[in-house]
């Protein structure tokens, strides 16, 4: 997964010189990678190897597959809430006992914006006083969801979603029957956060993209019914509907700031056109929150976006 080597690289050269804090906090959104570099800093810790983490020896391999005794996997998928006091009973319960085959403990905590405030307090008595032996390793979507003191306690490494051509490059690799120009399209429609992009094509989710970036040219020729019915049939769903309203932003402002800067884009935008449309998604985004009926609102849309992209009704 692209757009975490820069954090890799940071995180090794803290742990060669014996500064890695012993709470690390990944701060990224779905899909940058946090629990797959959670891991992989939990093996750079265990590993014996020279070059740490190897990927090859028995240390990295029983991480990778869940089995090592001195790595526990908390939390996860979930929902808001779901992480309970019982799982940091747990870890307390363990925290103290020396470890089994390494030398040290890592307890990776994922998603810790799920647990409840009543979690997170325990947890900061761990994180206040841990023993020697302990690691903690900690991912949230934003540290703003956490409390203050959990933050103050851990160094926190914020994962940015990757550069548009990684995540394009990424794509590529991963789907060798998609065009480098629809890779491209993905790219920008989730913003470069490669794991988005991907779940949108491994759920054959596409369409929405590809309705998104043909949206412009629609309303340009005239076709307000076309994309009314198009987006009836696709999106009737309020969540699709919210896909679209979200993609169709992206690639909108990312061509008009593109075409402003004088790069080629791969969905024709003016900058002028590009804040207009974002003007009414917003608008219409707040009316998918208010729970105005979908076909309301997508008629709605065609007809002021029919206005900004000078198609005649
Ligand atoms: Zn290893």
């Amino acid at each position: 997964m692209p757009g975490i080597k820069e954090l890799k690289g940071t995180l090794s050269a803290s742990l060669r010189e014996g500064l890695l804090s012993h709470a690390v906090l990944i701060e990224g959104e779905k899909g940058t990678g946090r629990k797959e570099l959670a891991l992989w800093l939990a093996k750079a810790i265990l590993c014996k190897s020279e070059e740490r983490p190897c990927e090859r020896c028995s240390v990295c391999r029983k991480i990778e597959s869940g089995n090592h005794p001195d790595v526990e996997i908390y939390g996860g998928n979930g929902g808001a809430r779901s992480f309970h006091i019982e799982s940091i009973r747990e870890i307390k319960n363990s925290l103290w006992l020396a470890p089994n085959e390494s030398e040290q403990k890592v307890y990776i905590l994922l998603n810790i914006e799920n647990m409840t405030q009543e979690a997170q307090n325990a947890l900061l008595k761990s994180l206040e006083e841990p023993p020697s032996h302990a690691r903690f390793i900690l991912t949230c979507d934003n540290r703003r969801n956490l409390l203050d003191t959990i933050v103050s306690r851990s160094t926190v490494y914020n994962l940015e979603p990757s550069p548009r051509e990684e995540c394009a490059s990424a794509l590529l690799e991963n789907f060798p029957d998609l065009s480098e120009k629809d890779a491209e399209l993905f790219s920008i429609a989730c913003g470069g956060n490669f794991g988005a992009a991907k779940a949108l094509i491994q759920e054959e989710r596409g369409d929405i993209v590809f309705l998104a970036a043909k949206t412009p040219e629609l309303l340009r020729g005239g076709n307000y019914y076309s994309l009314a019915a198009e987006l009836n049939r696709k999106c009737a769903a309020r969540a699709d509907f919210s896909e679209y309203l979200e993609k169709l932003l992206n690639i909108t402002g990312r061509c008009g700031i593109d075409r402003a800067a004088g790069k080629k884009t791969p969905v024709k935008v003016t900058p002028m056109e590009a804040v207009k449309t974002s003007e009414i998604i917003e608008r219409g985004k707040l009316a998918v929150l208010q729970n105005c009926s979908v076909d309301l609102i997508e008629s709605w849309l065609c007809m002021e976006l029919s206005r900004v992209f000078g198609g005649n009704l």
